[in-house]
């Protein structure tokens, strides 16, 4: 379970009430089960259940499994889709471990507007399940073209450009020096304009990359762009 307090030997942690429904009901968890925490700083800690009711659940840490690793430099960058879409890329990218995801706006994004507490919880969720010990951030929207102007150079971006003469993802991600931070970028439904493409390609740190023949959806290629990386690139 994520949560946002200290952990150290003897420490008492409380639980949010969807973390107390969720073992209380879900996996039916009692006083003296055990649980493991997480915070994102000081790696996973055993802990038993102190106490468990509606809305409420109190955890004693008794020792640390897992220091915490340095988790993988990798940003994502996506233009926001569906309600659904966003959830899914949100899930997925927490999975394959990318540390920030950032909503960009692109001349054809549909949606503005992104609901930062459900984002943040639908990554706390991924974390949890799939065992990671931090939980990536999900930025406010920001406008694509302003968010590269602040850009620092040194984290290489990976435009993931479904036309033109973008080379194969296998060989772009085996060509990273593995010292620089990198991001993805993946374009809007509509994908991204001339003008963008302009934009994008004006700036010295982008490399386009083509992650195959068909046009996949953003969700997709999202989540393809970040399973090679993780393959290719490692952790
Ligand atoms: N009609 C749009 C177009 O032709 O530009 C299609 C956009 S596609 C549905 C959404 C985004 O997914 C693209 O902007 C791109 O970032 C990514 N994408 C889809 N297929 C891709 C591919 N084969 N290679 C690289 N990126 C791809």
């Amino acid at each position: 379970l994520y949560v946002t307090e200290a952990l150290k030997e003897g420490a008492v942690v409380g639980c949010s009430s969807n973390q107390a429904h969720y073992l209380r009901s879900v996996l039916r968890l009692q006083a003296g089960d055990p649980v493991t925490l997480f915070n994102g700083e000081d790696g996973e800690w055993l802990g038993s259940i102190d106490g468990v009711g509606k809305g409420w659940a109190s955890v004693s840490l008794e020792r640390k499994l897992r220091d915490q690793a340095a988790s993988p430099d990798l940003w994502l960058l996506f233009s926001p889709l569906k309600r659904s879409a966003t959830d899914l890329v949100i899930q997925k990218a927490t999975e394959l471990g990318a540390s920030r995801i950032v909503p960009v706006l692109t001349q054809r994004t549909n949606t503005e507007r992104l609901k930062q507490d459900r984002a943040h919880a639908t990554a706390i969720e991924a974390a949890e399940q799939c065992e990671r010990l931090d939980v990536p951030e999900v930025t406010e929207i920001q406008k694509l073209t302003t968010f590269l102007s602040d850009w620092n150079e040194e984290r290489l971006l990976y435009v993931c450009a479904e036309a033109g003469i973008a080379d194969a993802v296998s060989k772009v991600f085996a060509a990273h020096q593995m010292d620089r931070p990198a991001a993805i970028l993946i374009g809007p439904e509509g994908g991204f304009t001339e003008k963008e493409l302009a934009f994008l390609n004006d700036r010295s740190f982008i490399t386009p990359v083509s992650l195959g023949p068909r046009i996949l959806r953003a969700e997709t290629a999202a989540l393809a762009a970040l399973a090679c990386w993780q393959s290719i690139c490692g952790d």
